[in-house]
């Protein structure tokens, strides 16, 4: 591993003034960069850490929750706000990775993960997300765990986390520091697709940090359901996930979010779907109908057909889950 500067943050001003200086990278609880640094996926001159920031907090607001950029994946998935007030983010969280991992992972680092493209991992491959241009090893390669929504030519990669699928679906906001002062970006539109820009994984600038996320207060607490289906049952990456939030009220579907997780570049938000369900009675013939509508489009590659039936009956299982409807 190429060495590298290491220097404690005091302050969020501190990290905005040195984060735009070209191989100068933020690390928290660095579960993912230090993987990438030890695979010589990226080579950072100098390390910035802020894990003694105050940004760890998680407060109830006058209309929702904020979570501070630095609280631990474990911390908010027991939170009893959290638990208590959006259990799909709490059982998103524990469907990820170990509970040692969540130990260290912080919600910002989370959201900054990488794809973990196992062609982006190997540095004898081309891959256009680590160096543009190179080409995609994935395209004609083993792609199973690939995207089957919103691929470009240039990358088929999906986005790894399930916190994020669970945010995307309640309506968040992140929270966005930089010079000219903060802003917030919806969390749908954080991170994006590859398009011929793959390296990017999202809005995020570089002389930006994420400082928080916000999720408003909502009615799906009752009926939310988060389904992983994966290889192995722990410490590993989904397949196909969904995260299903309803508000239903005697058998009536007045409102649903749903988001999938393993099939895009980023968190597959299902809105034509949302809006098929609402004032729709909650019901196996329904949601098969809904699944229908969520696989318009979808495009598979040689290896990762299976998602295309995976998906649908994901989708179908969690919405009876999070229904109260039995299998
Ligand atoms: Fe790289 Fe994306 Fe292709 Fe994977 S799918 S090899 S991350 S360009």
């Amino acid at each position: 591993m190429k060495q590298f500067q290491y220097v404690k943050a005091t302050s969020q001003q501190g990290v905005l003034d040195a984060i735009n200086k070209p191989g100068t990278k933020i690390i928290a609880g660095g579960t993912n960069l230090v993987d990438l640094m030890k695979r010589g996926v990226t080579a950072p001159d100098k390390l910035i850490d802020i894990t003694h920031l105050p940004l760890k907090s998680i407060t109830p607001t006058k209309t929702g929750i904020h979570i501070g950029a630095l609280a631990l994946n474990s911390t908010v998935s027991e939170d009893k706000l959290v638990v208590e007030k959006q259990p799909l983010l709490a059982m998103a969280l524990k469907a990820g990775a170990s509970p040692q991992l969540r130990n260290m992972a912080t919600v910002g680092g989370n959201m900054m993960q990488r794809t973990r493209c196992s062609y982006f991992y190997d540095i004898t491959m081309p891959c256009n997300k680590r160096e543009p241009g190179s080409g995609c090893g994935a395209m004609e390669g083993y792609n199973r765990m690939h995207a089957i929504f919103g691929a470009s030519n240039q990358c088929i990669a999906v986005h790894p986390s399930d916190m994020c699928v669970g945010l995307a679906a309640l309506d968040a906001v992140a929270i966005i520091a930089g010079k000219k002062g903060e802003r917030r970006i919806p969390f749908t539109d954080f991170h994006r697709l590859p398009g011929d820009r793959p390296e990017m994984d999202n809005h995020l600038a570089k002389d930006e940090m994420i400082i928080g996320v916000e999720i408003p207060d909502n009615n799906f607490a009752k009926n939310s359901y988060y389904l992983k289906v994966r290889d192995r049952q722990s410490y590993a990456f989904a397949l196909v996930s969904v995260a299903a939030a309803l508000d239903i009220s005697n058998g009536t579907i007045r409102g649903a979010r749903l988001a999938m997780g393993g099939v895009a570049h980023k968190p597959w938000r299902l809105k034509p779907v949302e809006t098929f369900l609402k004032g729709k009675t909650a019901s196996d013939a329904v949601f098969k109908q809904a699944a229908s509508i969520a696989m318009e489009g979808a495009k598979a590659f040689e290896y990762n057909k299976f998602k295309l039936k995976l998906a649908p009956n994901t989708l179908i299982q969690a919405l009876k889950t999070a229904a109260g409807i039995a299998s």
